[in-house]
């Protein structure tokens, strides 16, 4: 589907076409996305919201049209409640130390799971040493199921924020969010979202979530790199300091005080990423004119599709088996290290990710080093998945 969009897929690697399977970790950008980019840095580049002139004016328009395209994206209240950061790692960090230095005193619990990335860990874990408090993990099953029911249990009158994946990079699972929301909000405690894997796959709407903060990455949805999201609900970003001091954030320095400006610039200090803002503007418009919904159904294809076919070939061990997941397959040989048989995949033309996938945690709860992660986008194809079936039979022939 729309592979001819994306220039980097027409090569060849080690005399084979180009798989690229390595989504979860970045996807690619078409060239409607490259090209208002360079269109940007040809055209209108300069710097925003402070200058008069044509071009800063300009560029200042578009950097605002990007902002409330994502605000009608994920179906946000209002334009100000959608904050500009570097990725979903910065967008998390704002979150922990700007909530936590807000409302986390000593003795006070951060409640996350146990398939989180490490960017919805360490930022909680860093907050909370600072401020004496503590991080209490989910548990998730053997098929990486969230154990949602234990929630309750794990929610104390010291619980001030529950940060969770809405679907996990290592195991595929999506969680129930919008359960996990409700338990949360019957106890008053606000719910932070790390949607980084979430966004391209599966309709967000978060006033429908009723999440009380949500982020993701530009590059993970066809956008560029060095641009990511945070929307928070107004009630909270209001009450948080700002993350980040400098140009943009303030009504009125003087060097005895600043005062802060309104939202979303309070938290928008220093020259954003405007040539990266419109590239994402124009990759969600990319997969707006698609269709999500569409987007997710061939996905899900390829997923059915893969899952077959590794089983056919045997031998495997599946890490993340949710009923519930997204087109990440995510697997080991037995008896074979996964970055011994990602070397000979590479070898064969297709692009895996082989480690543990910035979340330890869930290596150690399956006691493995790490898995051999292929994750689909809408580009791939069912040729590609028997490109990587025949690079799996090599792995099983050069070890077996
Ligand atoms: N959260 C999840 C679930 C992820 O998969 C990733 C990246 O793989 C991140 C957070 C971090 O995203 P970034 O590196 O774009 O900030």
């Amino acid at each position: 589907m729309n592979r001819k969009d994306f220039i980097i897929l027409d090569q060849k690697i080690y005399d084979r076409p180009l798989v690229y399977f390595d989504n979860a970790a970045t996807t690619q950008k078409p060239e409607i996305v490259i090209n208002a980019m360079s269109d940007y840095y040809r055209t209108i580049n300069s710097n925003i919201h402070r200058g008069v002139h044509y071009l800063s004016q300009r560029a200042t328009d578009q950097f605002e049209i990007a902002r409330q395209r994502v605000r009608a994206f994920i179906n946000a209240a209002n334009n100000h409640e959608i904050i500009f950061t570097r990725g979903t790692t910065e967008a998390i960090n704002l979150v922990a130390s700007s909530f936590g230095k807000a409302f986390l005193c000593a003795g006070d619990e951060v409640i996350i799971t146990e398939m989180e990335h490490h960017a919805n860990i360490v930022p909680w874990q860093m907050i909370c040493e600072e401020r004496g408090a503590k991080v209490k993990a989910l548990s998730f099953d053997s098929r990486g199921v969230l154990e949602a029911e234990k929630l309750e249990s794990l929610i104390t009158e010291k619980t001030k924020i529950v940060s969770i994946a809405h679907i996990s990079n290592a195991l595929g699972t999506i969680n129930p969010i919008k359960q996990i929301i409700e338990i949360a909000h019957r106890h008053d405690i606000p719910v932070m979202v790390d949607g980084a894997q979430a966004i391209s796959h599966a309709k967000v709407d978060v006033q429908e979530l009723d999440c009380d903060f949500y982020c993701f990455s530009g590059h993970k949805m066809y956008g560029p790199m060095g641009i990511g999201v945070l929307y928070g609900k107004e009630k909270w970003l209001d009450k948080m300091p700002p993350y980040q001091g400098g140009g943009e954030m303030i009504k009125k320095v003087t060097i005895e005080k600043t005062t802060y400006a309104d939202l979303p610039f309070k938290f928008e200090a220093g020259t954003p990423a405007v040539g990266d803002a419109i590239g994402l503007e124009k990759a969600i418009e990319y997969m707006e004119n698609i269709g999500i919904e569409k987007i997710a159904n061939h996905e899900e294809e390829l997923l059915q599709y893969g899952v077959a076919k590794m089983q056919e070939l045997g031998g495997i061990d599946f890490v993340g088996t949710a009923p519930d997941k997204t087109a990440i397959i995510s697997f080991n040989f037995k008896g074979i290290h996964p970055y011994d048989a990602g070397v000979i995949i590479d070898r064969m033309g297709v692009a895996v990710r082989t480690g543990h996938h910035c979340a330890q945690p869930v290596m150690d709860h399956f006691g493995i080093p790490g898995t051999i992660r292929a994750s689909f986008a809408l580009y791939n194809e069912k040729w590609e998945i028997d490109m990587l079936i025949e690079a799996l039979k090599k792995v099983k022939m050069m070890f077996g």
